[in-house]
């Protein structure tokens, strides 16, 4: 649609951010947008409407596109924190970085629930794959992954497979 082609052409490319030969895709600019953010956050969600209760996404941003989501579709928010922030994690996973490792955390017992992942970019898909293990770890079910944007070149979709990618490089 035209809001959407308006949407991405509001994603800024940054280059030589956060290191020098990366070329990094900014969201800034689609966020501030009333529209924009509107799309995006509605073509997120329309794929899996009505098959999830639960929106969940990665510090930080993440949440913040967790949180449009959740807000429109009215299903609850769960926002899963880099290690050391959650008082008492009720499971956390480990995941390989370019360089060094991350964890992820997150408490709570998702039993029951339909959990829908969104995240911006899907760039290797090491964060998203970590997080559908967290969900599972919960007790969860992974109701869908949805992402604003697909890094194609990366390959990370092996990694999270029926990820839905409201944009594509
Ligand atoms: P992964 O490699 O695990 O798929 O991505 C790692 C994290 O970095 C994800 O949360 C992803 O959103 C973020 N990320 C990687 N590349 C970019 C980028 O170019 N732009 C933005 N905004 N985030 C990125």
């Amino acid at each position: 649609s035209a809001r959407l082609a308006r949407a991405e052409s509001l994603i800024a490319l940054t280059p030589d951010f956060p290191q020098p030969g990366i070329l990094f895709r900014d969201i800034g600019p689609m966020l501030t947008d009333a529209d924009a953010l509107a799309a995006v956050t509605q073509a997120l969600a329309a794929p899996f409407e009505g098959g999830f209760d639960l929106v969940a996404g990665v510090e930080a941003r993440g949440f913040l596109l967790a949180g449009t989501v959740a807000a429109t579709t009215r299903t609850g928010l769960l926002p899963i924190r880099k290690a050391g922030k959650t008082p008492r994690p009720s499971a956390s996973v480990d995941y390989a970085l370019e360089y060094g490792i991350a964890t992820i955390e997150a408490a709570g017992d998702l039993t029951g629930r339909r959990v829908l992942l969104v995240d911006d970019v899907l760039a290797t898909g090491g964060t998203l794959r970590a997080a559908v293990s967290l969900v599972e770890q919960l007790g969860g079910t992974v109701a869908g992954v949805a992402v604003v944007l697909e890094l194609t070149e990366l390959g990370g979709r092996a990694a999270v497979p029926s990820t839905h990618a409201v944009f594509a490089t």
